[in-house]
Parts: structure tokens; C-alpha cells; sequence
């Protein structure tokens, strides 16, 4: 009866009220986390932040000093690594380079003695899924940096584990590789079912992947959400400068939805708890968010701040504009590429922006991000 009430819950992971110590350091700090069977969640935070450790005590390799984990509805805190439902992949691949690629990807079924029909089958079927079948009799050092990452990953979802574990995985790869790999990681994830836990620190490759992004600071989560909501709606200055980039405009609360700037008053939506009237604030606007326009539309066009280009650099599709706004700040501007007005170094321009596009939080001082 056990079992049959677990089936459903199976590829779920339970972190309650998590704390891990290294003597003095808090590392993990009173983590609480649910992750959906079949969930796409990614860790994502500076570095130090705690997300290496709670993947490793997720894994059975570390050990919480207070708090519990269940997997697939069960407590493992007793468990080795060994006899947890979950695999890890790690940044460096780890593969044995005296076997074939094949002999590599078979290694965690030969471990458990399963029939040698069995495996040939099992590791044909593992390396379809990373389409690599060809390369079966390759040895690693054959193959290139994704390819080889490809392998570690079909080796690591052999076993079908409820749950696979991702520290930092495509960090080592160069940047085209790596996007291309992001698309098949999140295809695969979603064909396969399997519960993905995924530790990164950059924010492009968390949005681009995730079901939600656990944004941690500090061993804990100051937010948890779906990438769209996270990036419109952060709940802290913290967030919001970590997700994307933004324009600060440091002040003080008036009223209920307004922040008193250099720019004047500015009107907003608040993100996280409410500051009271007469406390630091601070209002935010990102850079795509932003438009530039001619000093003198100032008067019609509502919100905005003057000042001179510093820089115009092309993205691509964008063209990043870096306005001195006075009092040692600089805004970013980014406005498409296409039609774009010509802005050459030391026009004088105004910075405009809608007031339903800005966000106030309550603090001070730029928010730290690491
Ligand atoms: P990174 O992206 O750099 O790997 P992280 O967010 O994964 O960072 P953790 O590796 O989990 O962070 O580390 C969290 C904190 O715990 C850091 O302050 C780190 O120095 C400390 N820490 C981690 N492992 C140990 C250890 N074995 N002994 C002592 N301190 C540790």
C-alpha cells in the first residue's frame, strides 16, 4: 500500500527547514524548497550563495545539520548517495577515458549486475536520447567538449533516476555550444519527465531552461518563481539586479506607490514588502524599458532624465545606449537595433519610460549581487 501511495509523488523533492554549517559559516540557512515531480527548477545565485551545497545534500554527499529531505515522498537523511533515486552531473564530465563511450555509459548498470543484453540495450536507447549512438565505440578524448558532456549525461540518466542533479553543467563549453545545448537539455528534460535540478549562476541560462528559478542569497531563497514572473516582477532590488539589468533611482517613499528621486516624483508598482512614507527607496526601470528622446520633448512626454551619451554599443538586434545622468550614475538605454535613431557620443538626450514600467523597492544603497 506504501508503495502505491508513493508512485505519484515519485521525481518530488521535499526540503524542509534545511540548515548546513562548515564550523562558523552558514552555508544553508534554514532552506525550505519543493520541487515538482518532473519540475525544471534551477538554483540560480552569486557565487558562495549556497547552491552547491544544497544540491549535495540533495545528492548524499553532505549532510544537513537541522532540517529533512524527501525524495519521491521518502526521508533519505540516512541514505547514501548510492541508494538515493538521483544522478548527478557535474561541470567536469568525468568520464573514464580508457573505455569506449559505450563502456562508459553502461558503467552504472554493470555496477548493479544487470544481463549484458540488457545493458547493450539500455546503453543504445541512453545514447539515442543524446543522438551520440554512432560514436558508441569512440573514446572520449574523441569526442568534443559538448559531445563528451552528451555522454556524461546519458551515463548519469541510464539508471532513470527520479531526479537528476546539474552543478553548473555547460559552464565549460564556449557560448554558441553551450545555447545549442540549453534547447536539447530542456527538450530532453521535458520528453523524458524527469525531474531536473539545475545550479547555475547565470541568469540568461536559468530563464531560457526553467519551469521556476529559486533566486538565493546568503544559503536561503529570496524568491521563487516562473522566469516571466521573476523578470517582470521581482521581489527585491536584489532580484532585480541579479535577473536582467537595471536602472536604479535611489530616494525616499511618499505616499502609496511613489518614490521622490533627482527625477522628481516617480510612480510605480511596489516589488516585495511595502517601505513606509519617509523611508529609503528605490525605483527601477530596465534598460528596454527605456527610450531616448530629445531634451526638449521633456515637458510633453512625463517621466524622464536628461543627460549626455557616454557610449552607443550594437548587440545584434540592440543598441545599448550608456547616458550620464549626473551624480556619478549612468543609465543603460536599449533600444532595437532597426530604425533605431542615430545617437553618436556627447548628445544631449532625455531618458523617458512608462510609469506602469517601474518598480519600487524598499532599501538603500545599491543592492548587492554578490
Ligand atoms: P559557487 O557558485 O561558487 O559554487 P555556491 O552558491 O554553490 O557557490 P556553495 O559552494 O554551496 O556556494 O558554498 C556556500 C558557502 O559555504 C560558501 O561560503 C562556501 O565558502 C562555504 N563552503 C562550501 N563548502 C565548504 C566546505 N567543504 N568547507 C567549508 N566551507 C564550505
Amino acid at each position: 500500500a506504501q508503495s502505491s501511495a508513493a508512485a505519484p509523488t515519485r521525481g518530488g523533492v521535499e526540503i524542509t527547514d534545511v540548515t548546513k554549517r562548515y564550523g562558523e559559516a552558514v552555508a544553508v540557512d534554514r532552506l525550505t524548497l519543493s520541487v515538482q515531480p518532473g519540475e525544471f527548477l534551477s538554483l540560480l545565485g552569486p557565487s558562495g550563495c549556497g547552491k552547491t551545497t544544497t544540491l549535495r545534500m540533495i545528492a548524499g554527499f553532505e549532510h544537513p545539520d537541522e532540517g529533512d529531505i524527501h525524495l519521491s515522498g521518502r526521508s533519505v537523511l540516512g541514505l547514501p548517495p548510492n541508494k538515493r533515486e538521483v544522478n548527478t552531473v557535474f561541470q567536469a564530465y568525468a568520464l573514464f577515458p580508457h573505455m569506449t563511450v559505450a563502456e562508459n555509459v553502461a558503467y552504472g548498470l554493470q555496477q548493479r549486475k544487470v544481463p549484458k543484453a540488457e545493458q547493450r540495450q539500455r546503453v543504445a536507447e541512453a545514447l539515442d536520447m543524446v543522438q551520440l549512438r554512432r560514436f558508441a565505440d569512440r573514446k572520449p578524448t574523441q569526442l568534443s567538449g559538448g559531445q563528451q558532456q552528451r555522454i556524461a549525461l546519458s551515463r548519469a540518466l541510464i539508471n532513470r533516476p527520479a531526479v537528476l542533479l546539474l552543478d553548473e553543467p555547460l559552464a565549460a563549453l564556449d557560448r554558441q555550444l553551450r545555447e545549442e545545448m540549453q534547447l536539447e537539455l530542456k527538450l530532453l528534460q521535458s520528453r523524458l519527465g524527469t525531474t531536473f535540478v539545475f545550479v547555475t549562476h547565470d541568469q540568461a541560462e536559468a530563464l531560457s531552461m526553467s519551469d521556476r528559478i529559486a533566486v538565493m542569497r546568503a544559503g536561503g531563497i529570496e524568491q521563487l518563481a516562473a522566469p516571466a514572473d521573476i523578470y517582470a516582477d521581482p521581489a527585491s532590488a536584489y532580484v532585480a539586479s541579479f535577473i536582467g539589468q537595471q536602472n536604479f533611482l535611489h530616494g525616499t517613499a511618499v505616499g502609496d506607490d511613489a518614490v521622490d528621486t533627482f527625477a522628481g516624483t516617480l510612480r510605480g508598482r511596489w516589488g516585495g514588502i511595502q517601505g513606509a512614507p519617509g523611508s529609503a527607496a528605490v525605483a527601477a526601470i530596465r534598460p528596454e524599458f527605456m527610450r531616448l528622446a530629445s531634451p526638449s520633448d521633456g515637458a510633453v512626454d512625463g517621466p524622464g532624465v536628461n543627460g549626455t551619451v557616454l557610449g552607443v554599443s550594437h548587440l545584434g538586434e540592440t543598441l545599448q545606449v550608456a547616458v550620464d545622468v549626473g551624480r556619478e550614475q549612468t543609465f543603460l538605454v536599449r533600444i532595437p537595433a532597426p530604425g533605431a535613431p542615430a545617437v553618436a557620443v556627447g548628445d544631449a538626450v532625455r531618458c523617458t519610460w512608462n510609469p506602469s514600467d517601474v518598480r519600487i523597492f524598499a532599501g538603500d544603497g545599491i543592492p548587492e549581487t554578490a
